[in-house]
């Protein structure tokens, strides 16, 4: 059976694997974001929402246009769990238009002109999408995709009530719990795109222990939580919403401000943002630009990081600069409503590497070895998600469904998710993330984690960054090829001093068989290393 390997266990192990050791629990959320929102939108009305560039729109204007929106969407047929693409910029018609698709019992799906027009397309081809919003600016975009669905303006929601049907309030399901919330496109290995599909309970989840580990909850109107993320990216939901669960507000920060570091810091002081996300690559550049020169965060009070592992070498950086300043390594996956553990550090870690620590509450994770059976604690393995956060699989595949989203042996009647990542139970119970199921590789018969590897010469005085990729190119004999940047200003280590380091820490199946210094990792259009690049490269060296 699935789990025959228990009996082998230790009570306290099983219990650490299935609940975490953390053993967070909260109440299941019983409501969507919508239920909440209003809630908010009724006490303080007046308290600013959305900000973006000079304006400000109230908890009242949002609520008020969204209703109208969703009255439009109603009277335009949309019928419950029905799914609605969005294609607007990001900005106050973005925030209304999701606000209004949820309010109207939708589902949305982001189809804005950050995703190529052939996977927008084809992702609302998938959804039984009929019904597209757009602002003007996307107008003749939307229409592209649109393929003869109808096109609503936005706009609709700004004239008084449209249709005369009354208040959506009085005309729509309400979207419950358990019901789609929405759509997110995810790239598949095979290069067909899958749709995720994500329910509301865990998207709420996911924004109350956002709520909680990055201190929005006692900021009340202060908190400000920068949005940074185009639509493309599932993160752009929880920058958008979290803060609106407490009366605080969303900063749109445009993409011309965030390719300016310097003007993004800018905005940061100047908004007030108590609350920020980055990926590591955008971190590295941030960092770069402040030890040059110096200058403070205004009201940050926690950056979360997330997307790809966070080096250690950051955080150091980080907290020589910002002793005071949380970092929270966020991590997770599209399809388990995004995040899914946070590790919340206050110096850097003793570790040598960053954890991706704890579970979320509601969430629980297991590492199981390729027959789904617990492993002992410490032991490297499949990291799988079951809980709240787990979505609904892939629309209309059944196949790549089955084969991500399993029943979960541990709690009857739920399934879990398949992250196809690989990580092992540190002994205080938090998360190390060991790199992807597809950089795993048998050597010789030795199974390796690259992620292991990488994480160890990060470790490496000197080390910047590091990538190591599997060669199988070259010959018959796959080899493994390490990549890696220097510190600036320090000689960086060679190749003999690296095998050296490395072979006092792991079996020599694990030494790379060459090593090449880089100025820099290439970077994936998401700020990811670049592995498939790297692999190409790997080849003729
Ligand atoms: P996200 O939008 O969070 O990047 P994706 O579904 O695009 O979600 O990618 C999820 C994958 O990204 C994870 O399975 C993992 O491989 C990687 N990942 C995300 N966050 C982290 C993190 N904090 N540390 C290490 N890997 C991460």
């Amino acid at each position: 059976g699935p789990h025959h390997r228990v009996g082998l266990l230790s009570e306290r192990e099983v219990a650490t694997q299935v609940y975490g050791l953390s053993g967070r629990r909260a109440e299941r959320p019983d409501a969507t974001f919508t239920d909440v929102f209003a809630r908010v939108a009724r006490r303080v009305p007046d308290a600013v929402a959305v900000r973006h560039r000079d304006r400000a729109w109230t908890y009242g204007e949002l609520d008020g246009r969204a209703d109208r929106l969703a009255g439009a969407l109603l009277d335009a047929g949309l019928g419950p769990g029905e799914t609605v693409g969005v294609a607007a910029e990001r900005g106050f018609d973005w925030a209304v238009a999701v606000l209004a698709v949820w309010k109207a019992g939708g589902v949305y799906l982001p189809a804005c002109a950050d995703v190529p027009a052939g996977r927008a397309a084809a992702a609302l081809a998938a959804s039984g999408c009929g019904l597209v919003l757009a602002d003007e600016r996307n107008d003749a975009w939307a229409r592209r995709i649109a393929a003869g669905r109808r096109v609503l303006p936005v706009e609709d929601g700004r004239r008084g009530t449209v249709g005369g049907g009354g208040a959506p309030a009085d005309r729509r399901v309400p979207a419950r719990p358990r019901d789609a919330a929405y759509l997110y496109l995810t790239s598949g290995s095979s290069g067909r795109p899958k749709v995720a599909v994500c329910e509301h309970a865990g998207l709420l989840n996911h924004l109350y222990a956002k709520v909680e580990d990055m201190g929005l909850a006692g900021e009340g109107a202060g908190a400000v939580v920068a949005q940074t993320a185009s639509q493309g990216f599932d993160i752009s939901l929880w920058q958008l919403t979290a803060p609106l669960l407490v009366g605080g507000s969303t900063r749109i920060v445009d993409a011309e401000v965030l390719r300016d570091v310097d003007a993004f810091v800018t905005e940061i002081v100047a908004g007030g943002v108590t609350v920020a996300q980055v990926v590591p690559s955008y971190l590295e550049v941030l960092l770069t630009r402040l030890e040059q020169e110096p200058r403070t965060l205004g009201a940050l009070r926690s950056l979360s990081v997330t997307g790809e592992p966070l080096r250690q070498e950051l955080v150091r950086r980080w907290f020589a600069l910002f002793p005071g300043i949380p970092l929270v390594n966020a991590y997770g996956a599209t399809e388990v409503s995004d995040d899914t553990m946070h590790e919340v550090l206050t110096r850097p870690p003793e570790t040598g590497f960053v954890p991706v620590g704890r579970p979320l509450p509601n969430v629980h994770v297991y590492v199981l070895d390729e027959h789904l059976a617990l492993l002992p604690l410490g032991a490297p393995g499949e990291i799988i998600f079951s809980g709240v956060c787990v979505g609904r699989g892939y629309l209309n595949d059944e196949e790549r469904t089955r084969q991500a989203f399993v029943p979960d042996p541990f709690r009857p009647g739920a399934r879990m998710y398949r992250t196809g990542d690989f990580g092992r139970w540190l002994p205080d119970g938090r998360l190390e993330f060991l790199g992807r199921r597809d950089e795993q590789v048998r050597l010789r018969g030795f199974r390796i984690e690259l992620g292991e590897i990488e994480n160890r010469l990060l470790a490496v005085p000197g080390v910047r960054e590091a990538a190591v990729v599997i060669d199988r190119a070259a010959s018959a004999h796959p080899r493994l090829v390490a990549f890696h940047t220097g510190q600036p200003g320090a000689a960086a280590p060679g190749a003999e001093e690296l095998r050296a380091e490395l072979s006092a820490e792991v079996p020599a199946y694990m030494v790379p068989a060459s090593f090449h210094r880089l100025d820099r990792l290439p970077l994936t259009g998401n700020g990811k290393v670049d592995k498939r690049l790297l692999t190409r490269l790997a080849g003729p060296l």
